[in-house]
């Protein structure tokens, strides 16, 4: 049987940032206990549904995972560890937020089975940090990576957003050399998207800017430059790592392998279909579980495997991708022809890759071969 990836939602914040639009809510702390029980329900009926699968990969997202107390998250990791057969170098990450954090709530996690911590810093500039509305300032990011460090924190990722609105080139680039003094192993960086319905949204249409495309490319190609000075290699579009701290749930998602997503608003791969949780909170608290699903077609699948393996540095897998394109395949070499003749993309073996300019305009190399 293939292996699975879990995802566990967990839909709670302090408050509601500027420009989010994930399904998380704040000033609902006291839906917690309730929903940390409706969730370990959901686990131990997924174990019993998918008995026998062996679970490599465990991620508790959010929201802000560490809004949980150390006993909510065992409980939760419990409910993991006795319903699934979960591989024993499993890699069992949780999102936190700076500001969430102490070194008792550390300890507890780590205690509780948690071995990568992923935390939110975003920048490393309290002007900034204020300006999308963190709840953090730059030196409670820094402490907060030091005390899981401290906590016994091997594994820690740190996430870092440019684009930011009133973000210079220098500010990115000295958030970069702060942020990778601290003891990292690993950096996703994620260009910020101003999405409809936010108060952020409000602002930009009101006249405040953010940085343009051209400035927004050099971040990434600054990022991609300091990271390699630091020792983390970039494996993804977004996301650098040093030697043997690449994400491996992440990896999973990015090779469509199987994952199960648990949890209110929580998504999964599985048996070719994707499905979904219902978003809504107050369903999820009264029992409703899922809200949508879709089985995937060959043509699904085809975009899915062009538009994921392609922002990875393993690239696609071409002898995959000749099958699933079928009789399509002579018309698509074309353009992987094109591609390697303008140095945007390599073969090696049966794979190919995009070179930095390749992934510079992937929007549009997708286009090309989906
Ligand atoms: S911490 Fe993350 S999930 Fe929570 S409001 Fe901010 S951006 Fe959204």
């Amino acid at each position: 049987m293939k292996p699975l990836s879990l995802y566990l939602h967990i839909p709670f914040c302090v408050r509601k940032c500027a420009y989010c639009d994930f399904p998380s809510h704040a000033g609902r702390e006291k839906d917690i206990p309730a929903y940390v029980d409706a969730l370990r329900g959901e686990i131990i009926g997924a174990g019993q549904k998918w008995i026998g699968r062996r679970v490599e990969t465990v991620f508790f997202g959010g929201g802000t995972p560490s809004v949980l107390t150390g006993e909510q998250m065992k409980t939760l990791t419990d409910a993991v560890f006795s319903s699934f057969s979960v591989s024993p170098d499993a890699e069992i990450s949780m999102e936190a937020n700076p500001g969430t954090l102490t070194p008792d709530k550390l300890a507890a996690y780590r205690e509780a089975g948690i071995n990568r911590l992923s935390i939110g810093v975003q920048a490393m500039n309290d002007r900034l940090l204020h300006a999308i509305g963190r709840i953090h300032t730059r030196n409670e990011a820094a402490e907060a990576v030091r005390m899981a460090k401290d906590a016994g924190f091997e594994n820690i990722n740190i996430d870092l957003m440019y684009g930011l609105p009133g973000q210079s080139i220098d500010d990115f680039t000295d958030t970069l050399h702060q942020a990778l003094s601290l003891p990292v192993t690993h950096l996703s960086m994620y260009s910020l998207i101003v999405e409809e319905g936010t108060p952020l949204y409000r602002r930009v249409e009101q006249g405040e800017e953010v940085p343009g495309d051209e400035e927004t490319l050099i971040m990434q190609h600054t990022a991609a430059r300091i990271a390699a000075q630091h020792g983390l290699t970039r494996y993804e579009i977004s996301n650098y790592a040093r030697p043997g701290f690449e994400c491996r749930h992440n990896l999973v998602y990015w090779r469509r392998g199987e994952y199960l997503g648990l949890g209110c608003a929580a998504h999964s791969l599985m048996d070719s279909a994707r499905f979904s949780n219902t978003a809504s909170l107050d369903e999820y608290l009264s029992g409703v579980r899922m809200d949508s699903y879709e089985p995937l077609t060959a043509t699904d699948a085809l975009e899915e495997t062009v538009m994921l393996s392609l922002r990875t540095a393993e690239g696609m897998d071409l002898c995959e991708y000749r099958a699933l394109a079928g009789s399509d395949f002579p018309g698509k070499q074309r353009h992987i022809d094109r591609l390697v003749l303008e140095s945007l993309a390599f073969v090696r073996g049966d794979r190919l890759i995009l070179t930095e300019r390749g992934m510079d305009v992937l929007n549009a190399v997708i286009e090309l071969l989906a």
